[in-house]
């Protein structure tokens, strides 16, 4: 999972490095485990030191901005402290309970992602949007900012497991006497009570809170497609780095087109007249309005594709095409009128004979019924 380095740092995405340097300085004042002796505060100073060496160093940066974490060893969850993070791998590991399999584990903990469906219109899909998002999940509480004591307040070494974070009983049995830890049942394990929690998250680092974040579809994306905003999930307990938030498309159907991954697909009717003599349509496209060629003698089930006018490859450059496809219309109820000049022109054409409708069969008709007559 990546932390959004810049969230931590408190600099918009695209700060200059001066910009970055400036807010990790003056983080790393209030912060350094010289000024300020509070465990949470040391804790806090290696997530800075940490997002300012993911965003001062050119190659790291390109990670994160990818939406990926440079420390990420890809060993699975907690897998920070990947290579070339040094001694910090260590704290870090012990700080997200990744390898902390002794000793107390950290209070803080990492958030979980969070899921949010979004509708859009074919339009929006096909060319992209940027939309209003309203996201319900845990946020940083602000009063304790995160370490779940009351202001003025310190979390208290715990006098059950004296700090420890598991306490052990002794048993006798067959073998003699097998001693045995268990996590601590005062403070769960962490090795740390709070005396006075924090009135705002009741102890727990974090707060519910209703946010509206500005989402930038990409052009192109299709329905079931899944757009990960780094660290803008839930914010962990006791103020842990916060998961992902998945935004997943959802396409609603089109009044004319449907879609087929790039290609568009539309339908169009025609009556039996314009389909034997051609003409010219006007076709609403997403794109606006198209001339469309009918060729004299389009037949029923033809297609025209109007190149580049479906949606645009996500993973490459250009766009698919819209496919047109032609249903040629019988024409029922004639007037007599009608009827009549029908009829002259199947005259005229020579397909008023039962001759005639045998030939159009490709002379199935009478292979038929020469089969039938024995010849
Ligand atoms: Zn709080
Ligand atoms: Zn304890």
């Amino acid at each position: 999972m990546a932390t959004d380095y810049y969230g931590v740092l408190g600099v918009a995405h695209g700060a200059s490095d001066s910009e970055i340097k400036r807010a990790y300085r003056k983080l790393a004042r209030d912060l350094h485990p010289d000024v300020n002796p509070a465990p949470e505060a040391k804790a806090r100073f290696q997530e800075v030191t940490r997002a300012y060496e993911a965003l001062t160093d050119p190659e790291k940066r390109r990670i994160v901005d990818l939406g990926g974490d440079p420390f990420d060893s890809g060993g699975g969850a907690g897998g920070f402290g990947g290579p070339g993070f040094g001694g910090l791998g260590d704290i870090m590991d012990a700080f997200f309970g990744g390898a902390a399999t002794r000793g107390p584990r950290s209070r803080t903990r990492a958030g979980r992602d969070a899921l949010i469906p979004i509708e859009l219109e074919l339009d929006e899909t096909v060319f992209g949007a940027v939309k209003d998002l309203t996201v319900d999940t845990a946020i940083l509480c602000t009063t304790c900012t995160g370490s779940g004591a009351a202001p003025g307040t310190h979390a208290a070494t715990c006098a059950t497991c004296s700090g420890r974070g598991e306490v052990q009983s002794v048993q006798r049995g067959f073998l003699g006497q097998v001693v045995s830890s268990r996590p601590c049942p005062t403070c769960a394990g962490t090795g740390q009570v709070i005396p006075e929690p924090c009135p705002q998250c009741a102890g727990d680092g974090r707060v519910r809170s209703r946010r509206t974040i500005q989402v930038k579809v990409p052009a192109g994306v299709e329905d079931g497609m899944r757009i990960r905003l780094t660290g803008q999930g839930e914010v962990g307990p006791g103020g842990g780095p916060a998961g992902d938030l998945y935004v997943e498309i959802h396409e609603r159907p089109h009044a004319v087109f449907t879609r087929d991954g790039e290609d568009l697909h539309c339908r169009v009717t025609l009556p039996m007249t314009a389909a034997a003599l051609g003409t010219t349509l006007s076709l609403k496209t997403l794109d606006g309005e198209e001339d469309l060629d009918i060729k004299p003698g389009t037949q029923s089930g033809a297609t025209m594709t109007l190149r580049a006018h479906g949606a645009p490859r996500l993973r490459a450059t250009g766009r698919g095409n819209l496919v047109v496809h032609v249903e040629v219309t019988t024409p029922t109820r004639l007037d007599p009128e009608q009827e009549k000049l029908l009829r002259e022109l199947a005259a005229l054409r020579g397909e008023d004979q039962p001759e005639s409708h045998r030939e159009a069969q490709g002379g199935l008709f009478s292979r038929v019924r020469d089969a039938f007559n024995g010849r």
